[in-house]
């Protein structure tokens, strides 16, 4: 297995160049944590490498060692790859939450049961068919779980509707969804990704829609990247609401009022470096009146990681990037920090609170943002 990986993701054409441990932010703050010496060691011992390692847990699957490395090694499916074979040997090591988050998704295999749609606002339109669906994830569930952390992930989903509605589109909210299988995927779980994605792909036919949005960059990233090469052509087109609502923005379908302020943009992960998106969440903060945008010095491709992936670790390393990115947003003299992602969204406004920074830099989702300034 860890042969093939190895020729997978261009292990071999690795120089030792160290570029990757130098860019890595868990390398800054975990000395023991080297994604260089990781390939090496798998170089060296192509049987497998030490699966009992915890190392391999640690990587947030940030992307930056990849996007910098000159020999193109896909360190991001190193990684899962590596998790894959560490599951296989009972390794897994899935410490936020008491594993909950990650149970609970894998909870959504279950063919039967169908999804509670009470969350949804009672000034919002949906239908049940139709050519656009918002694919909503886990949001409407994390609301249960991080409400007393101030962050309302149903809210971003109805903003998000909200701002759909604003566009003259009334989209497709299905009972028949299930998580997009993100975390166990990341997590070397792809048999339960694939369960989910089953079941999700056959709810998307059954709706009829031609396009589906995604508040998520990680559901987004799923049904971009993972599921085509699993299960081929998906028959229609997906994009991040940022790209839905940008166009729209520019040809004048919505339009917002005044808003005095300075934000700053965190760039995420999953919607930048693996999407490429970082231009559409800029347009839409741009096209609000009197909103001043600030950018961070590491933003776009440099962004740095909000410091937690996949439910998978929430350690001291965790939270330290964590504060060193919200005191960079900060020293940008922005009040808000407008993250792409409702989890980043979670684990910086988690950070935020344990550092008593709540009052210093405050952290909103993209949609709530641009909702806030509809049209009053
Ligand atoms: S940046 Fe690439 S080539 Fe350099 S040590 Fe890391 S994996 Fe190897
Ligand atoms: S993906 Fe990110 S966290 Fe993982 S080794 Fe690369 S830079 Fe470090």
């Amino acid at each position: 297995m860890l042969e093939e990986t190895i020729q997978r993701t261009k292990a071999y054409y690795c120089l030792e160049c160290g570029i990757c441990t130098g860019s890595c932010p868990v390398s800054r703050y975990h000395p023991d944590f080297s994604p260089r010496l990781m390939v090496e060691r798998a170089l060296l011992r192509p049987d497998g490498p030490s699966l009992d390692d915890r190392e391999v847990w640690s990587c947030l699957t940030c992307g930056t060692c990849s996007a910098r490395c000159p020999s193109l090694v896909d360190y991001n499916e190193f990684t899962r790859a590596t998790r894959v074979a560490a599951r296989a040997e009972g390794t897994a090591g899935i410490d936020t939450h008491a594993g909950t988050m990650i149970a609970f998704m894998e909870l959504q295999t279950n063919a039967a049961g169908e999804r509670d749609l009470s969350w949804i606002a009672a000034d919002v339109r949906t239908s049940r068919k139709g050519k656009v669906l918002f694919f909503t994830g886990c949001l409407p569930y994390f609301g249960v779980v991080f409400r007393d952390y101030g962050v309302d992930t149903v809210g971003m989903a109805n903003s998000t509707i909200r701002l759909m509605n604003a566009a003259g589109v009334r989209p497709v909210v299905s009972c028949g969804e299930r998580c997009c299988g993100h975390d166990p995927y990341w997590t070397g779980d792809a048999r339960t990704m694939k369960t989910l994605a089953r079941r999700n792909l056959e709810m998307i036919k059954e709706s009829g829609a031609q396009k589906v949005v995604f508040a998520c960059p990680e559901c987004y990233v799923m049904f971009k990247l993972v599921y085509p090469k699993y299960f081929g052509v998906l028959g229609f087109d997906v994009a991040h609401v940022t790209e839905f609502l940008a166009p729209r923005v520019a040809a004048g379908k919505l339009r917002f009022a005044e808003r005095e302020g300075v934000v700053t943009y965190h760039d995420p992960c999953r919607l930048g470096r693996y999407a490429g998106v970082y231009d559409e969440p800029r347009e839409l903060l741009a096209a609000v009146p009197g909103l001043e945008l600030v950018e961070m010095p590491r933003a776009r491709a440099e962004a740095l990681c909000c410091g937690s992936s996949a439910w998978v670790s929430c350690t001291r390393v965790n939270k330290q990037i964590q504060l060193e990115r919200l005191a960079e947003a900060a020293d940008t003299g922005a009040s808000t920090l407008v993250t792409g992602c409702p989890k980043c969204n979670i684990h910086l406004a988690c950070a935020a609170k344990d550092g008593d920074l709540e009052k210093k830099i405050e952290i909103k989702f993209v949609t709530d943002v641009m909702a806030e300034a509809l049209g009053s």
